[in-house]
């Protein structure tokens, strides 16, 4: 089917697959020709990956079961003239997925890059969490991500190659209380962006895993409400990053964007911390910062 990037590709002589490896490949982070999918783009970093990919001229579905949102989302760059348009779905249903990814190629002519980010915070211990709970963390955070790759993976194929870039988080390596069914997903993920690049790596596909620390987004506000004092909660968030404060929803999107660009073409398989350092100081910030066991600048 002749479809959108069809037509660009026949304006701009593009439409190499993503990180070719023959010297042809694109290497200024421009999209022109090329079909993103954001899942979670109706909010926070998902969002800010729609408008950052946009703006480098890419295809854009916006994969959200926000409606109002998503809409509005696809609404603002459609009306900057971006090609970009709103696909309802739950990332947690295997049906829902097949028909967005479908839908998303019906409208653009393929896919060339998945950007498995929709997920959801849960708090919570081993002992506490209900089966229910359980299952409604793994399958928002960790089953969305399988199933769009699932659905995703053929139709870059069908291009000749794509990326996938997957939102982990600071957890998928390390852990905080009282989350376990969140820690487990967040792990899992950086499971399945190292499979997938395996899996699908001398096929041209390249797959990675961004471990945000604390953003600004919706869902950390919503996290911070759930404490007597919210405003203590983000205090604690800001202090626990090298950087002394937490990120914005664009510094992720910028490395997520780089991840599924051509300039990433030689990563794959690996797990890109946007943690403002989170991960770095041994024993936390608080215990660097306390002047014990010599450790005062
Ligand atoms: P957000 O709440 O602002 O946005 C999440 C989006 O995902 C929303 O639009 C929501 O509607 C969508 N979504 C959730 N479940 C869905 C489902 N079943 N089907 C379709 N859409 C669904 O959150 P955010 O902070 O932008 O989070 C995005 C990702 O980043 C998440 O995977 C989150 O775990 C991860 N992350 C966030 C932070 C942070 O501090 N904000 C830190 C590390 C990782």
């Amino acid at each position: 089917m002749t479809g959108l990037v069809d037509s660009c590709l026949q304006e701009t002589g593009k439409g190499q697959p993503l990180a070719s490896g023959n010297g042809e490949a694109n290497m200024d982070m421009d999209f022109t020709g090329r079909v993103v999918v954001v899942t979670g783009s109706a909010s926070g970093i998902g969002r800010a990956c729609a408008r950052e990919f946009s703006a480098r001229h890419a295809a854009v579905a916006i994969v959200d079961r926000d409606a109002k949102n998503g809409q509005q989302a696809s609404n603002e760059l459609r009306d900057k003239g971006f090609a970009a348009d709103y696909f309802n779905c739950d990332v947690t249903s295997a049906a829902q997925v097949e028909q967005a990814m479908n839908g998303v190629v019906s409208r653009f002519g393929g896919i060339d890059v998945a950007v498995s980010n929709a997920g959801i915070q849960r708090y919570g211990t081993v002992v506490t969490l209900s089966e229910q709970e359980w299952d409604e963390v793994l399958d928002a955070n960790l089953k969305s991500a399988f199933l769009v790759s699932k659905y995703a993976i053929p139709h870059m194929l069908a291009r000749g190659g794509g990326s996938i870039v997957i939102t982990g988080s600071v957890q998928s390596a390390a852990a905080q209380r009282n989350s376990a069914h969140y820690v487990v997903s967040k792990h899992g993920l950086l499971g399945l962006a190292r499979s997938i690049a395996l899996d699908f790596g001398k096929q041209n596909i390249r797959a990675n895993c961004i471990l945000p620390g604390s953003v600004d987004t919706p869902m950390l506000h919503w996290a911070a409400n759930l404490d007597s004092s919210p405003e203590r909660v983000l205090q604690a968030c800001d202090a626990m990053h090298i950087r002394g404060r937490m990120g914005t929803p664009e510094e992720v999107a910028r490395v997520i964007v780089f991840l599924a660009s051509d300039l990433a073409s030689f990563v794959t398989g690996a797990a890109i911390n946007v943690d403002g350092g989170l991960l770095v100081p041994v024993g936390g910030m608080s215990f660097q910062e306390s002047g014990t066991g010599g450790s005062k600048v």
